[in-house]
Order: structure tokens, then C-alpha cells, then sequence
């Protein structure tokens, strides 16, 4: 049985107040709260077992290399990915593409080439490619989206040539919440010959994700975004791909074997796992992924979509607001972007801060999606497991109060802050 009062428990940090208010905390799609199982097993780690990895004989070393490898088998196991191998550990979702966008990218574009990228695309998936097509003079081509925020795949279907190397795209955007098509758009793309890179940040901790049936090449997430701790990331590639690649990054770890005229890389996925990896974050992710198993992410899907479907049904008792994105909660993840009229996004997020409640107002890390939309920034509210009804209710009386204040938050305009 799914109970978020049950899963709660887990989670210290739900126990405090801010502002004098009980938190509530909606900024998950930034990143997740940790329940006390991943807190302990990196503790555990720290307190038994600390050793680096692949380095020695003793017994802590390879103690702390089992534990290690584990994790990528417990993270192949999450995605059902073929092989443990195929599954590297970074340091999050950014550090992920850009180690396909340099490790692939830059042996393999040539000039004239041409890389297809989304306006919904998050910062961290677009710029990677934007550099390598200046370096190699491809060019880019954007998919748009409708005006409720899905994307039109009918220009994919236009883009798409011989020319076509690299397809780009968010599983789901950071702030539309839009569920995209992976399979659609990787048919389209391996017609010609085209890679498939899935940027998974906010969909592999909130959907279940059956690589097997996605037909994507590459899919980067990161741990802190489901429940894992910061600085550890996952780039999962298909095993062929990966052996064909040169690290992005190189010196120990990278290799079997460096005389001075040559070098054989390691085997996967150590090729790609320079130096002294994040030991202690590999295993508070493998931790992170087994509670998600536990609850089951058929669950978690189900449990996001009955929070957004209730918020945007009390949305419509609110003057004046507007949110952005698909209207079919089927189509979205838990992420709500929107704003109120007549009040900057900012001014909300300080407001709503002083009711307990955390947000994250900007423009996300998607400014050409907010451009698109013709917005200077947004108000995200993201959901995750731990979140109740009861707090979506707390939120929709904290929003009424807001909108009835209008008037005097207006004159505190907010001090504009780096917004990713
Ligand atoms: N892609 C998307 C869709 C994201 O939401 C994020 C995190 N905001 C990232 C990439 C980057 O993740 P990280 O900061 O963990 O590298």
C-alpha cells in the first residue's frame, strides 16, 4: 500500500519548520529530499568501509570496489538496462551529456552535419551540443512546441536527413512537465542513422523507465533528483556506443594499460570513470534506488498524477492564475509551472516561502522555453512522493491569500537573483 504519512516517516528534514510554519516542500524537481536509508548506507560507508576503489588488495578496498560495483548493478536493474556495464557513474545529469556530446560529438560531427535539439531542451542538454556544433560547424535545428507544451513532432519528421546526426531531447521538460515520446522520436532519428541522446533528469525518478522499450541510445539522470545524494550522476549508453567512444575525461581508472606511444582503455564502465570516483554517492544512490523499487514506481507515477490533477482543478478556484504546460495530467509529470497575474514570479516564490513553502521561481535552466512562451520566469511547484493532498490544499489557501495581497506585494518589487 502507496501511503505518503508512512513514507514521511523517512524523511527527517519533513520534520522541521520554516518560518515558523511546518515545511512543505515543492521544489523537487530541483532536487529531492533523502530518506534516512540513503543518509545511513552513507554513513555506514564513511564509518566500515571507507577505501577507494580498485586500488588495492586489503580487505576495506574491496569491501568499498563490491559496494561500488553493486550500485551500477542495482542502477542497471532500476532502468533494466542490459548489462551493469553500461551503466557510469558521473557526477549528475550535466556532467552525463556532456561526456556523449565530447565522447561522441567531437570524434564523430563533421561540418555540414546537423543536430536536432528541443525549445523545451534544459540548459544542461542543450548547450553541450550548441558547443560542438560551433566547434564542428554543424548546424542546429529546434523542435517547437504547440501552445499547450507538447512537441511538434511533425517538425521532427520535417527536420529529419541524411544530414541528421544527434537527436536531443528531455523524456520530460523540467517545467512544462510534458511527457514526451521517446520510441516516436527515436524511430525517426535511427531511419537516418542518428544517435538518440534522452536527457531523463525529471522523468527516471518520477516514471518507470523500461530502457528496453525506450529505443534511445543514451539517457542521463541524475541521483539527487530521486531521493540519491548530490554528485553522483548516471549516463547509461547501449554497450556498443560506449565501446566505440573515447573518454570524455582520461588519466587513472581510464585505463588498462599506457606505455608512451599508446593506450588501452578500461573496460566499461571504468573507461569513463576518471580518477577517484564518488564512492560514498554511488552507494547512497543504489540505496536511494532500492527504496524507490520498494515503493514501486508505478506508485510514484500514480501518486504525482493524482497531486497534479487536484492542484489544477483547485487552480481553476484561483483569480487570475496561469499555468503552463499540458491540461491532461496523463501527459505530465508532477511539475507545475505558472504564475499570477499582475505579480512577479519572485515576489510569489518569497511570499509563498513565508507560508513553509518551498519553490523555485525563474526561468529554470530553460530560458529559450520561456522565451517561447514570452515569460520573464515562472513559479514551479514539483511533487514527490512525501507530498500529500493535504499540502497541495495548504498551498491553494496560501495562493488565495497571495493573490488578495496583490496589491501591496506589488510595491516590494523582488530583488532579481541568478536564475541557472
Ligand atoms: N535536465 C533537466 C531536465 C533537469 O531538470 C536538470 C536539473 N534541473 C538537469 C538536466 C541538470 O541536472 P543536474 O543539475 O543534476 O546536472
Amino acid at each position: 500500500m502507496f501511503d505518503p504519512e508512512e513514507i514521511r516517516k523517512d524523511f527527517p528534514i519533513l520534520n522541521r519548520e520554516v518560518n515558523g510554519k511546518k515545511l512543505v516542500y515543492f521544489d523537487n524537481a530541483a532536487t529531492t529530499q533523502k530518506p534516512i536509508q540513503v543518509i545511513n548506507a552513507i554513513r555506514d560507508f564513511y564509518m566500515y568501509h571507507n577505501a577507494n576503489v580498485h586500488r588495492g588488495f586489503h580487505t576495506l578496498s574491496q569491501e568499498a570496489s563490491q559496494m561500488y560495483e553493486e550500485a551500477h548493478e542495482k542502477v542497471a536493474k532500476f532502468i533494466n538496462a542490459y548489462s551493469w556495464r553500461e551503466i557510469i557513474f558521473c557526477s549528475n545529469t550535466t556532467e552525463a551529456l556532456n561526456i556523449v556530446a565530447y565522447g561522441w560529438g567531437l570524434w564523430n560531427l563533421r561540418e555540414g552535419d546537423e543536430i536536432i535539439l528541443t525549445v523545451m531542451d534544459h540548459h544542461s542538454s542543450m548547450l553541450p551540443w550548441r558547443l560542438m556544433a560551433k566547434l564542428k560547424n554543424a548546424k542546429v535545428k529546434y523542435i517547437d512546441i504547440t501552445n499547450d507544451g507538447y512537441l511538434k513532432y511533425e517538425l521532427l519528421e520535417e527536420f529529419i536527413t541524411e544530414k541528421t546526426r544527434v537527436v536531443a531531447f528531455p523524456i520530460a521538460s523540467n517545467v512544462l512537465g510534458t511527457i514526451n515520446d521517446p520510441r516516436r522520436i527515436a524511430r525517426l532519428a535511427h531511419s537516418v542513422g542518428a544517435i538518440v541522446v534522452a536527457d531523463g533528469a525529471q522523468s527516471v525518478p518520477h516514471l518507470p523507465t523500461n530502457i528496453r522499450e525506450l529505443e534511445i541510445d543514451f539517457l542521463a539522470f541524475s541521483g539527487h533528483k530521486m531521493l540519491g545524494p548530490t554528485g553522483i550522476g548516471v549516463l547509461w549508453g547501449r554497450q556498443e556506443l560506449l565501446e566505440s567512444m573515447h573518454p570524455f575525461k582520461v588519466g587513472g581508472d581510464t585505463i588498462k594499460d599506457v606505455t608512451l606511444d599508446d593506450v588501452v582503455w578500461h573496460d566499461l564502465p571504468w573507461r569513463f570513470e576518471a580518477g577517484t570516483p564518488n564512492i560514498a554517492g554511488g552507494i547512497g544512490l543504489g540505496a536511494a534506488v532500492d527504496y524507490l523499487l520498494k515503493i514501486g514506481m508505478e506508485n510514484v507515477r500514480e501518486h504525482e498524477k493524482a497531486l497534479v490533477e487536484y492542484t489544477l482543478k483547485r487552480f481553476g478556484e484561483i483569480e487570475d492564475v496561469e499555468y503552463y504546460g499540458p491540461r491532461n495530467p496523463r501527459d505530465k509529470t508532477g511539475v507545475i509551472a505558472f504564475n499570477i497575474k499582475g505579480l512577479n514570479h519572485h515576489t510569489v516564490g518569497s511570499a509563498l516561502d513565508l507560508f513553509g513553502i518551498a519553490v523555485r521561481t525563474g526561468m529554470h535552466c530553460a530560458h529559450p522555453l520561456h522565451y517561447r512562451l514570452g515569460l520573464k520566469g515562472t513559479v514551479r511547484a514539483s511533487y514527490y512522493i512525501y507530498n500529500t493532498l493535504e499540502e497541495v490544499d495548504y498551498f491553494i489557501e496560501a495562493l488565495e491569500k497571495i493573490v488578495s495581497l496583490r496589491e501591496s506585494l506589488k510595491s516590494k518589487p523582488p530583488t532579481e537573483v541568478c536564475t541557472g
